[in-house]
């Protein structure tokens, strides 16, 4: 789960495009624009590791699996923006 911290500095905006703003996922609660966060219920993570000569070990990969659902929040008022994970999905890169 990844920590989101909050801290409350005013942002002035001002370089929203107007074509832009349709796809802008927004808190119908407290109009956060900027921070989200997303917990992911119910996750198997693998973890696949190297025994080294010395006895310790190194992690090469991990591989997690999402078994129960992914919700979205607002990284402000905490509001449940489920709803908007779709859009969110498609925009993240
Ligand atoms: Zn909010």
């Amino acid at each position: 789960m990844k920590k989101v911290t909050n801290n409350a500095t005013h942002r002035i905006k001002c370089k929203l495009l107007p074509g832009n703003l349709a796809m802008r996922v927004v808190c119908p609660d407290c109009g956060n624009d900027t921070d989200f966060y997303e917990v992911a219920e119910n996750v198997i993570m693998t973890t696949h590791y190297v025994q080294n000569e010395d006895g310790s070990f190194t992690p090469l990969s991990d591989d997690s699996q999402v078994i129960g659902e992914v919700r979205l929040y607002c990284g402000h008022c905490n509001a449940d923006l489920t709803k908007y994970h779709r859009r969110f999905m498609e925009m993240l890169f």
